[in-house]
């Protein structure tokens, strides 16, 4: 089969993506195999082929948003079967017996492995997922529409969660991109009023358009104290003045896997009136699977740009540099 794997970690202008020729895999015991039909290009993918995720198995095949039909099943399996269309998502297993995955907190659990890091993922004309962590998919949205929802989509619901937000409370949101503009459909589908905070004035406009009640820049005051916030952008200094937009008793969510320092922050300013501020780590398979009857039930906007799979390389420098406006998605079958 045709694949793309991380040959020389590296700036991407380097061309760290090289395509090979490999052997189609063979599902074992609990596993399906998949006809890949498209792959999301997530900024992770760009941290491992720039080498700023440490590589833990050499030659890996990246991408973990990965739509397909099972095309064979290993033994064991009773979940799925031949013809069925799944996704698989970035968390390809956890231990199942640390303290974490059996209190129902598997995103923090001790041993995890992660598609497109640990296993092969998706930038492949096939890919095999244990049948426990992959996806069943709504009807109704495309495969290329699909993708991205896989991770942006779901850490960005799980955000939203860890943000507390109360019944018709009022949401900020801190930077605009893939992951924010799905969270925010979310929200406003559950009567959430929506204020978005982001330098990019074509994002400020596709808040608006979207049913946001105010877009302001990144770090500017929104209109009324917020009860719950999201910062999606990875930028350690706007910590402060969301903390600070929030009402008593707010929290303050960060979404992303990196972000910059965050600068000293002033307790009565930011902290006191118990103001909340938290951190998400993955997701569990229990987020991923209520995010995506969401999103279905709600009939989500997904702003995705395809590339045929021989361009995994350019859709990876697209995004590198700020040149896809919405979610790179590779089209694998037939691309
Ligand atoms: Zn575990
Ligand atoms: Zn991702």
């Amino acid at each position: 089969m045709r694949a793309w794997a991380v040959g020389r970690p590296g700036p991407v202008d380097g061309g760290p993506l090289d395509p090979v020729e490999r052997e189609r895999p063979e599902p074992g015991p609990g596993q399906v195999r998949v006809r890949v039909s498209v792959c999301g290009v997530c900024r992770t993918d760009l941290h491992l082929a720039e080498g700023d995720l440490a590589p833990r198995r050499p030659g890996v095949v990246p991408g973990h948003e990965v739509v397909g039909r099972v095309d064979r099943v290993g033994p064991g399996c009773t979940l799925l079967a031949e013809g069925d269309r799944i996704g698989i998502p970035w968390l390809a297993r956890t231990c199942g017996t640390c303290r974490f995955c059996l209190d129902g907190r598997e995103n923090l659990c001790l041993d995890p492995r992660f598609t497109g890091w640990d296993v092969d993922g998706g930038y492949a004309e096939y890919a095999v997922v244990g049948e426990r962590f992959a996806y069943p998919l709504p009807d109704g949205l495309s495969d290329v529409e699909t993708a991205p929802l896989l991770c942006a989509g779901i850490i960005g619901f799980r955000a939203l969660q860890r943000a507390e937000l109360p019944p018709g409370g009022v949401l900020g949101i801190y930077g605009f991109g893939g992951s924010a503009h799905l969270t925010a459909q979310i929200a406003l589908a559950e009567g959430a009023t929506v204020h978005v905070m982001t330098r990019s004035r074509e994002a400020r406009d596709l808040a608006l358009a979207l049913g946001a009640s105010s877009a302001q820049g990144a770090d500017d005051p929104p209109p009324e104290p917020l009860d719950a916030a999201v910062l999606f952008a990875p930028v350690g200094t706007l910590v402060p003045p969301a903390l600070q937009a929030l009402d008593r008793g707010g929290t303050l969510a960060i979404a992303g896997i990196h972000l910059s320092d965050v600068p000293a922050l002033d307790y009565q300013r930011h902290l006191f009136e118990e103001r909340t501020l938290r951190s998400v780590t993955a997701n569990t398979r229990a987020d991923g699977v209520a995010f995506l009857e969401r999103a279905a039930a709600i009939g989500i906007r997904v702003s995705a740009v395809p590339y045929p799979f021989a361009q995994a390389d350019r859709a990876l420098a697209d995004l590198a540099h700020d040149r896809v406006d919405g979610a790179a998605v590779l089209v694998v079958e037939g691309g």
